[in-house]
């Protein structure tokens, strides 16, 4: 995700801001050429139906192998943090009057027909309402099959899911099934500030339908689109992804261009609304998939997708999808499709845990945005984001102590009260950890360290200490290094 900002970071522009389906996971690994993942991937059927107005019906199946025994299995139920059941509002205070630009709007996910294992099961759902719990009598191992139907209400707002001002934004829209870490099931609950967000790489096969007009910016790849009625019948693909988002309007215009890597042509397609230099930000974000394909090692799917859509950020990421907003400076649209499309190499592929440890997510990609300057030849454009994300950190850490700020890049998600704060910490100093590891280690074993993390922790989600490996296997004891900044 990339914040819009109150203070500046970079000249011009605001910066802020994982063998039951053996056979499945060979045709779905088709389109990718790392490692799969350890284990199969959870699959998800979805029937998605959009009315036009503000209603989505969902009727969903998901097939995974439990990793470890559970009476339970919960999952995220996010549309119900824009709910009035919701613990915390979805935006900060000062986002109001932009999120809601048409006043408060309320949005929830009603789930109904839960069905495991071809057994009706017994469900509960969270006081807040962001968590379902789907009683379980299971062994890891085993194969779990959950059925269920959602209806959900879509809020009118700017924001990831909404009907925004120029697009339908549907993005954790869908029950996601939590995150396992080996000990617990992590049912973080959703906040306004960072990128709340922890999910194994799964394959996603959806069936759209929606109003003719609307125009889909999907994940994946469509692979079937035919007209049925007053409707249009979209068949989409996405397989071993992150997540899965869906980003519609009557109004998407389309550039494709391609980006070639070692591994193959990427098809780039760019669905917009304003941007009066279209091609020109494709071909940015062609640009920017060719560089980091060459640099951390190859895109590993056959497409990417970018939408203009106000989403109240300046940019945010989804498995091979990015969105970059509609209000931005040319400058600052520049800095957030390459932020966004470095993304896909951290956060899309290697995963990280964006709640407890946002740093390794956002540093990195923020880092990675100011690198591909230095990548492609302009040294003092990358200089320039250091300077800018120096002044930045140097705001806060030059506040008087009594303001107890902590710099910190260990501090979870939780721990930040303003998104300004946020910025300074996970993005501004998590640039400078790895400037400053480049500086220490050299260009280019820094790359390889980089490109040898990319290719282990592939389609898992990393640690810091996966990051130290990485170094280390390089010849570098970074751990002294990640102390001093307090990661
Ligand atoms: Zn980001």
């Amino acid at each position: 995700m990339r914040r819009k900002l109150a203070f500046r970071v970079a000249a011009g522009g605001c910066v802020f801001m994982l063998l039951l389906f053996a056979a499945a996971m060979l045709s779905a690994c088709s389109d990718v050429t790392l490692p799969a993942p350890s284990l199969p991937s959870p699959v998800y059927t979805m029937s998605v139906t959009y009315d036009g107005e503000r209603r989505v019906e969902v009727a969903q199946e998901l097939v995974f192998t439990l990793r470890g025994d559970a009476e339970k299995i919960p999952l995220h139920l996010y549309p119900n943090a824009f709910s009035q059941r919701a613990s915390t509002p979805p935006c900060l205070p000062e986002e109001k009057e932009n999120f809601y630009y048409n006043g408060e709007s309320f949005g929830n996910i009603d789930v109904s027909n839960v069905v495991l294992n071809g057994k009706t099961a017994d469900t509960v759902i969270s006081e807040d309402g962001g968590i379902l719990t789907v009683s379980c009598d299971a062994s890891a191992g085993d194969t779990i099959t959950l059925s269920l139907n959602a209806l959900i209400t879509l809020p009118e707002c700017n924001a990831r899911l909404g009907v925004a001002q120029d697009s339908v934004n549907l993005s954790a829209f869908y029950p996601v099934l939590c995150f396992y870490d080996g000990e617990e099931w992590r049912t973080d609950a959703y906040s306004a500030i960072g990128d709340p967000f922890l999910s194994d790489i799964s394959t996603f096969y959806v069936t759209l339908t929606a109003p003719e007009e609307y125009v889909v910016a999907a994940s994946g790849e469509v692979t079937r689109s035919v007209l049925r009625g007053e409707d249009r019948v979209t068949e989409i693909s996405a397989e071993n992804v992150r997540d899965f988002a869906l980003f519609l309007s009557p109004d998407f215009e389309r550039e494709t261009v391609s980006a070639e890597t070692a591994r193959g042509d990427v098809t780039v397609t760019y669905f917009y609304i304003s941007d009066e230099d279209a091609s020109a930000t494709a071909a940015l974000a062609a640009r920017a998939v060719e560089t980091f394909s060459a640099a951390f090692g190859d895109y590993p799917y056959s497409r990417f997708t970018l939408a203009e859509a106000e989403v109240g950020a300046a940019g945010m990421e989804y498995g091979t999808l990015a969105t970059v907003s509609p209000a931005l400076s040319a400058e600052s649209r520049e800095q957030t499709v390459v932020h966004e499309t470095a993304h896909q190499w951290w956060f899309g592929v290697v995963g990280s845990d964006q709640i407890r440890t946002p740093w390794l997510d956002e540093g990195l990609t923020e880092f990675s945005a100011a690198y591909f300057h230095l990548l492609n030849g302009d040294t003092a454009a990358y200089t320039a984001a250091v300077s800018a994300a120096r002044d930045y950190f140097s705001l806060y850490t030059s506040l008087p102590a009594a303001i107890g700020f902590d710099g910190s890049l260990s501090r979870p998600v939780s721990s930040f009260l303003t998104a300004g704060e946020y910025t300074a910490v996970v993005y501004c100093n998590g640039l400078l950890l790895f400037d400053t590891l480049l500086s220490l280690t050299g260009r280019s074993a820094f790359t390889a360290a980089l490109a040898d993390y990319f290719e282990t922790c592939a389609f898992s989600v990393a640690a810091p200490s996966d990051l130290a490996a990485a170094f280390s296997r390089a010849g570098f004891d970074i751990l002294p290094v990640l102390a001093a900044y307090g990661a």
